[in-house]
């Protein structure tokens, strides 16, 4: 299949870069790219040329699968096709449609006019990948649309619908229909005039007095809002280089792509973007899996969950029932959605119709007969496991058959709710995290009963609600709580040992958290931690854990809704050292007889880190997760892990499995460490003998049963 089509419009040859499903510019898109152009400076007749893109689209941009392979390497590269249509002395149009963006832009920058439909989108997402555009783009673009609106487009690698860029020299003609019919409209009007002419962007100077400041106040920003990352700063010392001559400003430009794809950011960032489109990917579902109608959902409760997921449906248009115990709950609930809504319209992000439109498709009701024809109904009432079985026996009773079952649990057993009801195929979990709304990451809770197109058709509904989803098989806390209770617990142990809350966030937020463990216990409410070890308790009587942060909670400490916990709150969210927690904290290590050491922050991140690995590693080994980027995805978009890092197994895997394993081993000779905690999982035993990495790891299907299948023990990633 040609990856470049050419046609003839009367004098003007049509080229059509093919490659779906978004046009990437790979090795071969780029060698026919040059073999079109070719053809057209041959063919006498021949006088200018469009360059368009399939399917309504320009292109994406480069195929960043090649990163790092040799095929990026092969001539011709992106830069070098760019150069030639430039130089071409046929002139040439780019007619963009949809979406135009980082390598495809950068092509564009290197035609001679640029035509647009008013509705395309523009940019150079590069940075995000923590890369720079290196094809040209930040040398051209500046040039036509001025150092400002340039800065902010390369820092922030946002897309900007071409209206909105009307008025700068990118484009020729902004338009509302085909964007190629409007470039061969411009090329026969030109060329009428006699104007139709190569007008190569390099050759332009770059005139802004202000470079320097408006460099440095760039400079200042992101230094202030990401310090770890490099990326936004060598983007920026290419912006300035734009005003030299274009070879010298694209030599910098090309030194520092280079040495920001060698970058570990960059890696952790690539990692992450392709961790994201595998997951949700299970090699016993296929595409081809039949799914389940889904045009109707209930919510049972409508609490802080129950109200976030139910807006999920509403947003993707799906009308909802949302059940309550009692009128005044049920009241409660639709107030707290609408209340959510109303907030989006005060800061201009909904219109008021819009905001009406979903309301309209809320259905509040107190029967669960009225809810039996819905094809998904989520549970999301209290986290008690009577309560939850109690309202299943509601629902085996009324839903249609063929209805799934899901539960919004985030720590009781699913296949024992499933087994609870005479369809056990039907039940599977569907953990959102608060607020569900917002938060991106959805885990998909895989019982050992759950029937194949049930979870298709739950992996197609993460699509529909805009979710990343990641399948996880039946264990206490799933993937993310089950890693978070072992970094929580290692956080209060470092507290014992002698760091304090404050140094300790300090640490995990110069590893690149947003925010530290003891910011969060208070942000989320350390009652829930309590609740949870008050069960384990109950549970596991020998189970070690620190006693402190009960201590905090019997203090009526719970954390910011309470004004205080872990720091104080006087006004509102902006915690504070605590002197009283201090103290506890003395008197705590006196009752167990520990005189506190000076802990460094490098002990603090690995420890917190590895302990999130360990779990992780016997995660993917009982075959709970599918492959080990699913577990980097969820600690990425559920838990704040530093993109750049690339997720806690990535981290590891960076880092050598060799010397996580030596380090764990370290903690364990802590005399008041925990040693069985920190035997390093069978897993990391066998890749460390086998001088493999958790990359390596391609699980069967999750299935369910929490530890009873063994993951395989090594084969080629999925
Ligand atoms: P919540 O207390 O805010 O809301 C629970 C709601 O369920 C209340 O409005 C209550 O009236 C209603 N309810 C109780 N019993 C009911 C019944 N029999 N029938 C209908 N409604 C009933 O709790 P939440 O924080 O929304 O948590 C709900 C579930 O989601 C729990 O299983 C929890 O573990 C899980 N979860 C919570 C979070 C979180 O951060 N809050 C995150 C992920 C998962």
């Amino acid at each position: 299949m040609p990856h470049v089509d050419y046609a003839r419009d009367g004098a003007t040859a049509v080229m059509t870069i093919s490659n779906p499903p978004v046009n990437s510019i790979s090795h071969e898109v780029r060698s026919a790219l040059l073999h079109a152009l070719d053809r057209a400076a041959l063919d006498d007749e021949v006088q200018a040329v469009v360059l368009a893109g399939a399917g309504s689209l320009f292109s994406a941009g480069a195929d960043i699968r090649e990163f790092g392979t040799p095929a990026a390497r092969v001539a011709p590269q992106l830069r070098d096709v760019i150069a030639a249509f430039e130089a071409s002395a046929k002139p040439v149009i780019a007619a963009i449609g949809g979406l135009c963006l980082g390598g495809g832009l950068e092509l564009a920058l290197g035609c001679h006019y640029r035509v647009a439909r008013a509705d395309a989108r523009v940019g150079l997402p590069e940075v995000l990948l923590g890369l720079l555009p290196g094809a040209g783009g930040t040398q051209r673009l500046p040039r036509l649309v001025g150092v400002a609106t340039a800065l902010n487009m390369i820092l922030s690698g946002e897309r900007v619908p071409a209206r909105d860029l009307a008025k700068t020299a990118l484009f020729e003609r902004v338009v509302e229909g085909d964007p190629v019919r409007a470039a061969l409209e411009l090329a026969g009007t030109l060329s009428k005039q006699g104007s139709l002419v190569t007008r190569r962007v390099s050759e332009l100077a770059l005139v802004e007095p202000n470079l320097e400041a408006l460099c440095d106040f760039a400079l200042m920003t992101v230094k202030a809002r990401t310090p770890l990352a490099l990326a936004p700063q060598r983007c920026i010392e290419c912006v300035k280089a734009a005003a030299k001559p274009f070879a010298e400003g694209s030599a910098i430009e090309r030194r520092l792509f280079v040495e920001l794809m060698q970058t570990p950011e960059s890696m952790g960032l690539r990692h992450a973007f392709f961790a994201e489109r595998a997951a949700g990917k299970v090699a016993d579902i296929p595409d081809s899996t039949p799914l389940r109608p889904l045009t109707k959902a209930a919510v049972i409760g409508g609490g802080t969950m129950g109200g976030g997921i139910a807006i999920c449906f509403l947003n993707a248009g799906i009308p909802t029932w949302l059940l309550e115990t009692d009128q005044a709950a049920l009241d409660r609930g639709v107030t707290r959605i609408a209340g959510i809504y109303d907030a989006q319209v005060k800061k201009g992000k909904l219109a008021q119709a819009e905001r009406d439109q979903r309301m309209r498709l809320l259905l509040p009701v107190l029967k669960y007969d009225a809810i039996g024809s819905a094809d998904i109904v989520i549970e999301a009432v209290f986290e008690r496991m009577d309560v939850k079985l109690a309202v299943f026996a509601e629902l085996d009773r009324v839903m249609k058959p063929g209805a799934i079952l899901a539960t919004n649990t985030s720590t009781l057993d699913v296949n024992a709710i499933a087994r609870s009801t005479k369809r056990p195929a039907d039940v599977l979990g569907t953990h959102f995290f608060s607020p569900a709304n917002i938060m991106r990451l959805l885990e998909l809770v895989r019982g050992s009963a759950t029937a194949k197109d049930a979870l298709a058709t739950a992996l197609a509904l993460g699509k529909t609600l805009r979710k990343v989803t990641v399948v996880s098989g039946v264990c206490d806390g799933f993937i993310g709580n089950r890693m978070l209770e072992h970094y929580t617990k290692q956080a209060n142990y470092l507290l014992e040992e002698g760091a304090s809350p404050r140094q300790i966030d300090a640490a995990m937020e110069a590893f690149g958290f947003a925010m530290g463990p003891f910011k969060v216990g208070d942000l989320a409410g350390n009652d829930i931690g309590w609740n949870i070890r008050k069960r384990r308790r109950a549970e596991k009587p020998g189970y070690r854990f620190s006693t402190l942060p009960d201590k905090l909670c019997e203090l009526g400490r719970l954390g910011q809704k309470t004004g205080a916990g872990w720091y104080e709150y006087p006004d509102g969210r902006k915690p504070l050292p605590s002197k009283a927690v201090d103290d506890l904290i003395a008197d705590h290590r006196r009752g167990l007889g520990i005189t506190p050491r000076k802990i460094d922050d490098a002990e603090i991140v690995d420890r917190l880190v590895y302990a999130l690995v360990n779990v992780g590693a016997h995660i993917l080994d009982e075959g709970i997760a599918v492959r080990s980027s699913d577990i980097d995805v969820v600690y990425l978009t559920g838990y704040g892990f530093p993109a750049m890092r690339g997720g806690p197994m990535f981290h590891a895997d960076a880092i050598g499995l060799p010397l996580v394993q030596r380090r764990m081993r370290e903690f364990a000779r802590n005399p008041h460490g925990d040693p069985s905690f920190w035997k390093p999982a069978a897993l990391i035993e066998r890749l460390v003998a086998s001088g493999e990495s958790f990359a390596t790891v391609a699980n069967a299907p999750a299935a369910g049963d929490s530890g009873k299948r063994p993951a395989e023990k090594k084969g080629v990633a999925a």
